[in-house]
């Protein structure tokens, strides 16, 4: 079966069988196409606490994402076409890790990025996401009314909102990075805009500071994008220091502008996991009512865990309003 047959045929067993799909920028670009929504973290979470209206969704990203639509919405079956596609910056902060810096600094508030596990969101303060990571720290900062905060797992994100919110920070643990981002050089980056003087140098927060410092632009991949979407008139050329998803994304919406990717290291192989075929063979399974087979395929958050790690990811959403 051709691509474009899979796709057709993935897009009327969805709507026969009670289903959304959220898929991530990172997502192979045959993916994206299927998505009823895309989006970065903070875009999907909010989409799947808002807009979801079915009993069943299937999301196209890394674990940890499907799990917060699981804590945001209890009362639905979240599918992943592959559990093993895992986040492997989240593995690098536990609860146990998260514990014992609050017994260090007992009195400062914990932030931590989305990219963790729902344990770990479970003994926070507040999440955060690449987009609004400046401004919550800012805002906890205030409403604990003290001059640092805890934050993790994230180093290069961290040093970003420190850099940009003035608010001092404590990273945990201390040595988190995503392999993707973190191993961009300056070098590569040079390199590619030597080759295309012309072009506009957009990075993620996850790239490492001399990175950052290079870029024109800073931001999450939904930040990337719209940065794009208001500039691709007056700049014809785009260096995208992210996962390679968002600039096939993006090379499809403005045809007429070109995007370079500063190294060929910028795909991450958990995002990468996910495939056309096994969201089809999801969809059979929910088409035949065979949905003890789901098991498989299903994310669920204990609710003790899922009660306590949704303050954090509502306080995140309700700052973010
Ligand atoms: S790109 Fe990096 S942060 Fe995003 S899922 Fe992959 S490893 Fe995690």
């Amino acid at each position: 079966m051709s691509i474009k047959e899979l796709q057709k045929n993935i897009v009327r067993l969805k709507e026969n069988n009670d289903v959304t799909i959220l898929a991530h920028y990172y997502q192979d670009i045959e993916i994206q196409e299927i998505a009823d929504y895309l989006g970065d973290s903070l875009g999907l979470s909010q989409i799947a606490n808002r807009k979801t209206k079915t009993k069943y969704i299937i999301f196209a990203g890394v674990l940890f994402m499907a799990e917060t639509a699981s804590i945001l919405n209890q009362d639905k079956h979240i599918l992943v076409p592959e559990k093993e596609a895992c986040c492997p910056l989240a593995n690098f902060l536990n609860p146990n890790i998260v514990k014992e810096f609050r017994r260090a600094y007992p009195e400062l508030p914990v932030v931590t990025y989305v990219n963790t596990t729902a344990a770990v969101k479970a003994e926070s303060d507040v999440c955060c996401t690449s987009s609004n990571s400046v401004y919550i720290v800012k805002r906890i900062k205030e409403e604990f009314n003290v001059n640092e905060v805890l934050f993790g797992p994230d180093n290069n994100l961290a040093e970003y909102a420190e850099e940009k919110s003035g608010v001092k920070i404590i990273k945990i643990p201390g040595d988190g990075h995503c392999y993707v981002h973190s191993h961009l050089t300056l070098d590569k980056v040079k390199f590619t805009h030597n080759a295309h003087p012309n072009s506009k140098v957009l990075v993620h927060p996850e790239c490492i500071q001399e990175v950052r410092d290079y870029a024109d632009f800073i931001g999450s991949t939904a930040g990337m994008y719209n940065y794009v979407k208001k500039n691709y008139k007056n700049y014809k050329d785009f260096i995208i220091g992210t996962e390679k998803g968002l600039l096939d994304r993006l090379a499809a919406d403005f045809p007429n502008n070109k995007f370079y990717l500063p190294s060929q290291n910028l795909i991450c192989k958990d995002m990468k996991k996910n495939k056309l075929q096994t969201i089809e063979k999801i969809l059979k399974l929910l088409d035949k009512n065979k949905s003890k087979k789901l098991v498989e395929y299903e994310v669920k958050v204990p609710e003790e865990i899922a009660q306590r790690a949704l303050n954090p990811i509502n306080k995140m959403l309700q700052y973010s309003k």
